[in-house]
Parts: structure tokens; sequence; C-alpha cells
């Protein structure tokens, strides 16, 4: 399979592409990415500023048909995408069908707001003047996503961007371009006109820049790495141009000693491990109180050990490969870089399975206090810390003594300490008794300090990023 650019309405490739190898058997290469160089960036910019004007005055319902199509689509063909999705990134079948059913769902959503696109008519303070406020495309948007959610990601960039009557160039991430490629094809026959929404594959190092630089191109929405994300912020400051950035996250699960027991690893076992912690939302502090803390790390580790580890398409999986050598040695390197540090590590060690891939246990690093670098820095890999604390008072510090702020969470039953935190938790999002990975589509996605920067993702929010608001005066 070789995954072309789309521009304009047309594929086009670009002589040898890279190989898209899949995690879970080096072996099985799925196709051959293009890769975009500055010519064609150009080419993708041009179409979307031609077509732009024509689908900001789209109806709601050309905007709904277009993107009820695509919601379809991917429902119909949720097992299909789902194993490709697992295929190409290592997320476990199940995990994968339900990313596409998630993306599908996403076009559903905003289908939906297409046909609810209301503004406010308001009386003046002055008489016998008329206000009226309402919401306008930004025009050309730049969308840049990362490998770990390969179709939900792109789905929840790309269908506000639609609805809310903008343009795109998506630039996903060069590890996934099946999944992205898949929903560009379905995007291509869904009766959206040529060159609203265009599709470029390649380097983000070097297409990223040029992207952002581009006085055609009225924002950019990105998700990613935090040093990456903050070069975006900074960049798009200089130009004024608008800019929505999800980052890392460092998030705490707080766990009480009035927690029950059962539930709280549950909580952590998924919200740690699942998506092999691949995920921006996932629990990678684990703050428990001491009355409860040996009893957790022995029934929690008991869970980890009996997780299975292989091929994100074998029957039965919980947890597949890491997604490449790169990241797989740079969680290995956390794990020295914890033992170093005083952590004890129970499990993470390099496993072999039938076909070579990118496998590891679990870990979880006991012993840990919150100024170490396992603690401070986004590993994004299968590993947990588990952080011994007094009290309430001090897990709901130490949660919050972080420069990250997206998902924060709490194990317990009393509605004191759940109502405290859900008030007092540095976060954008807070989750009593569930992981501090697994969100709904039709509500805010979005953190706070070094997790996010600029308006929410997701849900009737995403309007604020996707439009710009009018406010007309009409007088006698
Ligand atoms: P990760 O480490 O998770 O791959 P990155 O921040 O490197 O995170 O990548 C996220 C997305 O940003 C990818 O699509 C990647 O191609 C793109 N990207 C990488 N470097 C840049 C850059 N300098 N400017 C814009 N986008 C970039």
């Amino acid at each position: 399979m070789d995954y072309r650019n789309l521009i304009a309405g047309g594929w086009v490739a670009t002589g040898a592409g890279t190989p898209n190898v899949n995690p879970s058997d080096i072996s099985d290469i799925l196709g051959h990415a293009a890769q975009a160089g500055a010519t064609q960036l150009d080419g993708a910019i041009a179409a979307a500023h031609d077509a732009a004007p024509g689908w900001a005055v789209s109806t709601p319902q050309q905007r709904f048909d277009v993107l009820d199509f695509i919601g379809s689509e991917l429902l119909a063909r949720r097992d299909e995408l789902g194993h490709l999705l697992a295929r190409e990134e290592g997320k476990t079948l199940p995990e994968g069908i339900g990313e596409v059913a998630r993306a599908g769902q996403i076009f559903k959503f905003f289908a939906g707001e297409a046909l609810r696109q209301a503004g406010d008519i308001l009386p003046s303070v002055r008489p016998g003047v008329g206000v009226e406020v309402t919401r306008s495309p930004v025009g050309v948007v730049g969308l840049i996503t990362p490998w770990n959610f390969p179709i939900a990601i792109p789905a929840w960039k790309v269908a506000p961007a639609l609805a809310h009557g903008n343009a795109v160039v998506l630039k996903p991430a060069e590890l996934v371009p099946g999944c992205a490629h898949a929903l560009a094809e379905i995007i291509s026959r869904s009766g959206l006109p040529a060159g609203v929404f265009n599709l470029m594959l390649g380097r983000g190092s070097q297409l990223g820049p040029q992207l952002i630089a581009d006085p055609r191109v009225n924002a950019i929405s990105f998700t990613g790495s935090e040093p990456t994300g903050r070069g975006i912020a900074a960049e798009c400051g200089a130009r004024l141009k608008k800019v929505q950035l999800e980052m890392g996250g460092k998030n705490p699960m707080v766990v009480l000693d009035d927690a029950d027991l059962d539930v709280a690893v549950e909580v952590c076992l998924n919200g740690a491990f699942f998506s092999t912690g691949q995920r921006c939302t996932a629990s990678s502090r684990l703050i428990v109180t001491e009355g409860i803390h040996d009893r957790f790390v022995a029934a929690l580790t008991k869970r980890m050990r009996a997780l299975s580890v292989g091929h994100a398409l074998e029957a039965g999986m919980q947890v597949g490969p890491v997604v490449d050598a790169h990241q797989l040695d740079q969680n290995q390197d956390y794990l020295r870089i914890a033992r170093a540090e005083g952590g004890e590590v129970i499990g993470g060690e390099r496993l072999a399975r039938a076909t070579e891939g990118f496998f590891m246990a679990p870990a979880l690093v006991t012993d840990t206090t919150n100024d170490m670098r396992i603690n401070r820095e986004e590993v994004f890999g299968p590993v947990a810390s588990v952080i011994r604390v007094a009290d309430y008072d001090e897990a709901l510090a130490v949660a919050n003594d972080t420069e990250f702020g997206l998902s924060a969470g709490i194990c317990t039953q009393s509605l004191k300490h759940a109502t405290h935190f859900k008030a007092n938790a540095q976060a954008g999002m807070v989750m009593v008794n569930l992981p501090t990975a697994g969100v709904d589509y039709h509500v805010p996605f979005g953190g706070t300090k070094g997790s996010s920067y600029g308006p929410r993702e997701q849900g009737r929010h995403a309007a604020e990023f996707y439009t710009t608001v009018k406010t007309a005066y009409t007088g006698a």
C-alpha cells in the first residue's frame, strides 16, 4: 500500500516512500508513505486557501451531510480500520476498534454541531441600536497530530474544523500514515469540495515550521510533545497566529486509605498501563496514603504481573508493544534513572515474543519521591511510580507539585475529599474513582499549566478555537 498526499482533491505521490512498520512484528511492513517536500506543502496550503471562502459559506446541511457520511463510514468499518490501527500503532485490537468507533462518533457529534451554529441577539445599552454576536470560520487551519491516537486525534481536530467552516491541512505523525490516509480517503469521497481538506505526509520538523510560517494559514492546532509545542507557541505568537496546543502530562492518581481497594487497583491498572501507557492522560504518579499503601502495591503488582503483553492482533492481549525502538529505549532509560535515584523497579523487562517487536512488561516503581525525574518528566510508556504520603493534604500538595496539569484522579469513598479534590486539583480534567485516561467526546478536553495552551478541544467548546467571534451593531 502506498500512502499518498491529498492536495486539491488529487492524490500525489513522492518518489520512494518511508516504510510503515508494525511495532508488534518488524518484518510486517504495512506500506510506504509519501514524504512531502516544501513544494507539495505549498500546493496544499494554496488549495486550502482557495477552497476556504467557498466552504465558509456552505450551508449547515452541506456540512452535516459531509460529516455524517464520514462518521457513518468510520462506524461501519470500525473492525477493519481498528485492525489497521492495531497493526500500525500497536494498540490491542479491541482498543483499536474502540478508537475508530470513537472517531466516528466525533464526526457524528460535529455533524450535529454544524446544524447548531447559533449566535446571540442582544439589546444595546444605547437606544435604537441592536447587537448581534456571531461566529465566523477562522479560514485555513493547520492540524498537527501525534501517533498515539492515530485516528481519534485527527478526527477531533478535522471534524470541528469542517463543521465550523474552515479549510484544513492535516500533518499527521510520521509513524502512523496508514490511519491518516484511510481517514483522508473517506473524506475524499464524502462530498467535501476539493481542496477543503488536504493531507500532508512527511517530516514534522520540516513541514511543521513551513505550515506555521505561511501567512495563508490562519491557525494551528497541535497535539504532541511539550518541547515541540513550546516552539510552535513561540512561532505562532511572533506571527499573532491563533494556536491551540495539547502536550504532555504527569497525571497524579491519589489513592486514599478509605478507597475501595478493588476499584483503586482497577482504576490504576487501566490508567497506567492500558494503551501501553502511551496516553497523555495516563496515570503516571500513584500517590498513596500510608494506611493502604502496602496492600495497594501488593494488589496492583499482582494484577500488573498478570497482564498479557504481546502482539496487538493476538486475541486476549491486554497490552500491545511500545510504538518503536526509540520509545522503548527511552522507557528503559527512565527505569535505569529511577533505580539510580533510589526507586525500586518491579517489572519493566524487555520481552521476547514469537514475532520481533518492541515489547516490555509494564513497570511499577515504588519508594519514589516527587522530586525524582521519574515523577517530573513524562515517560509515555507502561510505567507508573508510587509515592507514599501521610494523608489527603500531603497527597493533594504532591498531586499539584508538577509542571503539568492535564488530568488528575482520586480514589476515595469520602464525599468531602472527593469534593475538595475536584475543586483544588490543578488540572483541566478531574476523575473520581475513574482512571485519569478515558474521556467523553461531547465535553471539553484539555489541561492547565504546561499541558495545554489556548482554547479547549472537543464538544461545544471546540468552537472557541475554530471560529472567530464577530460583534455587529445596527442603528435605526
Ligand atoms: P512525539 O515525541 O510524540 O512524536 P512530537 O511533538 O515530536 O511528539 O510530534 C508530534 C507531531 O508534531 C508530529 O506530527 C510531528 O511530525 C510534528 N512535529 C515534529 N516537529 C515539529 C516541528 N518542529 N514543528 C511542527 N510540528 C512538528
